[in-house]
């Protein structure tokens, strides 16, 4: 936890807003930080981050980080502030479909953009995402709320690869604002940078990290 007043902080100063990345650390943790003044926490796993919204002072703001599986978007919806991994059209139907059965109206969600070289990294091509966003606006429910883009960069120790990879996205953000998202305020965040880039992701321009590690200990 030592860190943790340092990194807040730094990303503040930077105009970004800290995500506390909490998971497999349990509610004992959570609340020290909280009671630090920390507010926005992120989990991977929506039965984790449910479970331990249930036990968690109400004015959490919880940020599913982690992949998305559309049969649990109904149990995440009633807790969830911001969406981070928005990733597929069948995704966004389901989180439409469930937003309007629990009756809510509008849904915060970063669409995850592939900016990694791995295959295994989930997220859509910067190619894609121009037809992906004519894939939402076709949707019959309007309950998505798009609020901007979500990034991971590739896991190498090359902070300059890595970098440049937080640059691009940073420009195609940019380029989203300034045309299609003109007229839409909220878009505003760009969530990039963990433990191990963050300070990469500040220099490229980011709006919001997502650190867990460096405020929590090592992940057992
Ligand atoms: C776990 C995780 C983080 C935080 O990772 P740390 O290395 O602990 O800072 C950030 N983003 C996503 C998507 C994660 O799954």
């Amino acid at each position: 936890m030592d860190n943790y007043r340092q990194i807040k902080e730094e990303t503040y100063a930077n105009g970004a807003t800290l995500v506390a990345v909490s998971k497999t650390y349990p509610v004992e943790s959570i609340l020290e930080i909280y009671k630090l003044g920390q507010r926005d926490f992120g989990e991977n796993k929506v039965q984790e981050l449910v479970a331990k919204a249930e036990q968690m002072p109400d004015d959490i703001r919880w940020h599913q980080i982690g992949h998305l599986q559309t049969n649990k978007v109904k149990q995440l919806l009633p807790y969830v502030h911001l969406i981070h991994t928005l990733d597929s059209i069948k995704l966004a139907r389901e989180i439409c479909k469930q937003a309007q059965e629990a009756d809510i109206n509008e849904i915060n969600c970063l669409i995850q953009v592939k900016i990694a070289e791995e295959d295994t990294k989930y997220g859509i091509p910067p190619e894609d995402v121009a037809d992906f966003l004519e894939g939402i606006s076709n949707l019959p429910e309007k309950s998505i709320r798009l609020c901007g883009l979500m990034g991971m960069a590739s896991n190498t120790d090359d902070p300059e690869k890595v970098y440049k990879e937080f640059v691009y996205l940073r420009e195609l953000y940019d380029t989203l604002k300034a045309t299609y998202f003109q007229d839409t305020p909220y878009f505003n965040t760009l969530s990039m940078g963990m433990s191990s880039d963050y300070r990469q992701a500040i220099s490229a321009g980011t709006t919001m990290v997502r650190i867990g590690s460096l405020i929590f200990g090592k992940r057992k």
